[in-house]
């Protein structure tokens, strides 16, 4: 029987944290400060494993490597060679399952081709800028935007295909780069991305007015270039769009503007183990300390079905009654 909650949603889609170490700053997710914003920790991958095992037995057929930042986790290649070895079950038959990659590609020239030959089917690769000193600024690191581009560059070789980027505009700091962007990924032949930003920041920076809309994205780049609007499938998060010309694809995902809760097939395993049914849920489900107490792999399927049942209805961003989740976006795993 499919994993599903009380309000009719298909649980299939799957994200695991691996660790909650990044080794970016980026401006709209950490402080910036040493020490800030502790670890909470990670499992070994055997644990990781144990758990996807049992949600693919459940009916999840995507599972999602991200962070903190993944590729920084010691033995993440063989890792996704033994989730390659799970199979989905969808529709009864032995499907592969979908494994994809969320990573800021500071390391991924190096790892691209092995994770491929391991099994992963898809990468997504963060980018905030399409220039040096500003990506520099964002991220607060040097000389990180050449690896980046190596990173994504090595994972199209690799065959690492549909490839996207995704940014997140945070107005003051990037909005700029939306025609920028739009260039990109005509260039490289990528699937550019844009991300409203949310309120999951460790400086808690977020107003309304810090947000680039979706409405503003789509009027900027027409400046540029006339888009056309793939039909939009109401369960996709993002909305996509090709150039005029057919070349080049962009998308953009608008949780703010335009949320998408009632068609959210997700939860997340965070690095050290808790369930999480929501972004901003203000709590999470121990799993890890069910599989500490010693239980079955039928008791943690039980306790995964009843946490999924609480799965809230949707998020309250940007109205009064909104309550600050209880972790921030780098110990969440976006
Ligand atoms: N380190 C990896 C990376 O950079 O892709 C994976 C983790 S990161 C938290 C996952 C994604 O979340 C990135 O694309 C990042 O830009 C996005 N993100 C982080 N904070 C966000 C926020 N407050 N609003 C929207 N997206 C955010």
């Amino acid at each position: 029987m499919f994993l599903s909650d009380k309000f009719g949603r298909r649980i299939a889609d799957l994200r695991i944290s691996i660790t909650d170490r990044c080794n970016y700053k980026c401006v709209y997710c950490r402080t910036g400060n040493e020490g800030a914003g502790a670890f909470y920790g990670d499992l070994p991958f055997a644990d990781y494993l144990r758990m996807t095992r049992v949600l693919v037995g459940m009916g999840i057929t995507k599972v999602r490597l991200t962070g903190g930042e993944p590729l920084l986790r010691k033995g993440v290649v063989e890792f996704v060679r033994e989730l390659a070895s799970l199979r989905s079950g969808k529709n009864g038959n032995s499907e592969p399952l979908d494994i994809a990659l969320t990573t800021n590609g500071h390391l991924l020239a190096e790892l691209a081709q092995p994770l491929k030959e391991a099994g992963l089917t898809r990468v997504t690769v963060s980018m905030d800028a399409v220039d040096p000193d500003r990506f520099a600024r964002i991220t607060r690191v040097p000389g990180g935007y050449d690896r980046v581009l190596a990173g994504i560059r090595a994972a199209r070789r690799a065959g690492l295909w549909p490839l996207k980027v995704n940014c997140v505009l945070m107005r003051g700091f990037n909005e700029d780069q939306i025609i920028p962007f739009g260039m990109f990924a005509r260039e490289e032949g990528v699937t550019v991305r844009f991300i409203e930003f949310m309120p999951l920041e460790e400086d808690r920076l977020w107003t309304p007015t810090t947000v680039v809309t979706l409405e503003e994205i789509l009027t900027r780049m027409a400046e540029y270039r006339s888009l056309v609007e793939f039909p939009h499938a109401r369960s996709e998060t993002a909305r996509r769009y090709h150039f005029d010309d057919g070349i080049g694809e962009i998308g953009i995902i608008a949780p703010v503007s335009h949320p998408f809760c009632g068609h959210c097939s997700r939860i997340r395993i965070t690095s050290d183990g808790k369930i999480r049914t929501c972004l901003f849920s203000v709590w999470d489900h121990d799993l890890y300390a069910e599989m500490r107490r010693g239980a079955s792999d039928d008791e943690l399927a039980e306790f995964i079905r009843g946490v999924v049942m609480k799965k809230e209805e949707r998020h309250h961003i940007g109205e009064p009654d909104f309550v600050p989740a209880s972790r921030t976006m780098v110990h969440i795993g976006g």
